[in-house]
């Protein structure tokens, strides 16, 4: 009992850093890899893409950090580092009473990142894509939306640096999410509900797919399409390019910084996986250390099964958005044509996983796993009536997976320390929660058929 309550002295229950010790700049993962994620390529030439190729669709800066898989340490500009003291450090959190429910000697730390409006941590990305479109001299920026938490932080950091917004949300979360429609609106935003009229890709997908609630990959297609018919705009996006991973870097090396002022070191660390920049983020200073040998970790990426891309995907070069418009990547994905079921997170349904987290996982120096979204959502009631925050459908595939963990500690009797991205609140998925609560959400995961036809639509490189 003495010792219960001595670490409990020891380690309080949210760990903030202080001021002083916030990152200065971010981690570029890629400058410790034996093996580079492989470059972009133009989708009719199949040759690498250089700077000049990618400068009509992105802004100048975020391609030089896109294109640089050599230097370890970039500095954060100073108008970023203000913003984020806004809402940044997010707290590391020591979650004693779910361990004690659990009944489990293993330990749980949960980074949180649901802090401000936006509700997650896309807004760490969003600031700084919107400062270098305003370092540019652009008039405003244009994107795609999922399940709005990206469109969200993307308009708050537009407004805060005098951008025009526009945004195209993926139909589905355009109809179930009003009030994240409201909220990209109060910032200044203008909404679009994709796949629409206003773009050609779009009027082409609304043909080959009448009725469709769309997907990211057509969002992607037609926020790329306006931003060269606007002008003086480029198109930004918020997860699976490294630039994202490179910015979402924040979140790991917060986090390590707190544990390391408490000495405490992680075995298994855990983070959901859409396109893959908060799980990037995350584990980055990490795998780090794995990468040169200086310490070992368990990283675990936890998708839906209803979008498998790292479990049941294929590591070659695809297109990142449905109407083929954009370079090619290499990376796990199910296809560019697939469009996954209309789950209750809209935030993991992307056919494709970040270049960087492919590579590593292709090297065998990270793990996957899928979760069904009913046992997601146990696990996200599980956690909100223990800890207290509700959590995005989204991060509690990470949570899902943590309580996992936890309980195979309570059997074996292993004081394993586990980590976990917490990253974000589920405020404006009620309804999801809703049809779980009248035990109506069902599961679904994809047939081979159903994957074979995503596949069918690969380039060949
Ligand atoms: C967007 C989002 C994700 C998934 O995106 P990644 O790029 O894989 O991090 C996870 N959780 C929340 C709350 C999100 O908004």
């Amino acid at each position: 009992m003495s010792d219960t309550i001595k670490t409990k002295k020891e380690i309080p229950y949210k760990i903030y850093l202080e001021e002083k010790d916030l990152p200065t700049a971010w981690y570029n993962l890629r400058a410790d890899m034996k093996n580079k994620p492989a470059p972009l390529l133009d989708a009719k030439t199949k040759k690498p893409l250089s700077y000049d190729d990618l400068r009509p669709v992105f802004c100048d800066e975020l391609i030089r950090q896109e294109l640089d898989d050599t230097t370890p340490y970039i500095p954060i500009p100073q108008e970023i580092r203000d913003f984020y003291k806004m809402y940044r450090p997010a707290p590391l959190v020591r979650a004693y009473c779910l361990e004690q429910k659990l009944g489990t000697p293993a330990k749980i730390y949960y980074k949180f990142e649901g802090n401000n409006t936006s509700g997650s941590h896309k807004l760490n990305s969003a600031i700084a894509q919107a400062y270098y479109a305003k370092m540019q001299g652009l008039d405003g920026v244009t994107t795609e939306t999922g399940a709005g938490q990206w469109g969200t932080a993307l308009s708050m950091a537009c407004a805060y640096f005098g951008l025009d917004c526009r945004v195209y949300m993926v139909k589905v979360s355009y109809e179930q999410k009003p009030f994240r429609r409201e909220v990209m609106r109060t910032y200044g935003a203008q909404v679009t509900p994709s796949p629409s009229e206003t773009t050609a890709v779009g009027r082409k997908i609304l043909e080959a797919f009448p009725g469709t609630g769309g997907s990211l990959g057509c969002a992607i297609s037609e926020a790329v399409e306006a931003a060269g018919t606007l002008g003086n705009y480029r198109y930004v996006l918020g997860s699976v390019m490294n630039q994202v991973m490179l910015h979402q870097s924040i979140i790991g090396l917060e986090t390590k910084a707190a544990m390391d002022q408490y000495g405490i070191k992680p075995d298994i660390i855990i983070g959901c996986a859409g396109g893959g920049s908060n799980l990037g983020g995350l584990i980055a200073p990490f795998m780090g250390e794995k990468l040169r040998g200086e310490a070992d970790y368990q990283f675990i990426a936890v998708e839906p099964a209803s979008c498998p891309s790292f479990t049941r995907g294929k590591y070659v070069y695809d297109y990142c958005d449905t109407g083929m418009i954009c370079p090619l990547a290499k990376m796990y994905t199910l296809g560019s044509g697939f469009i996954p079921a209309a789950t209750h997170a809209g935030g993991l349904r992307y056919h494709g996983m970040n270049m960087t987290l492919s590579q590593l996982y292709d090297d065998g120096l990270m793990e996957a796993r899928t979760v069904k979204q009913t046992e997601v959502f146990e696990a996200a009631e599980y956690f909100a009536r223990i800890e207290g925050i509700l959590p995005a459908p989204e991060s509690s595939h990470a949570i899902r997976v943590a309580l996992d963990e936890a309980i195979k500690c309570r059997e074996t009797g292993e004081e394993k320390t586990i980590l976990f991205g917490l990253t974000g609140t589920g405020y404006f998925d009620m309804m999801s929660y809703e049809k779980f609560n009248n035990g109506v959400m069902t599961d679904y995961v994809p047939t081979e058929e159903d994957l074979a036809r995503g596949f069918e639509g690969l380039p060949t490189v």
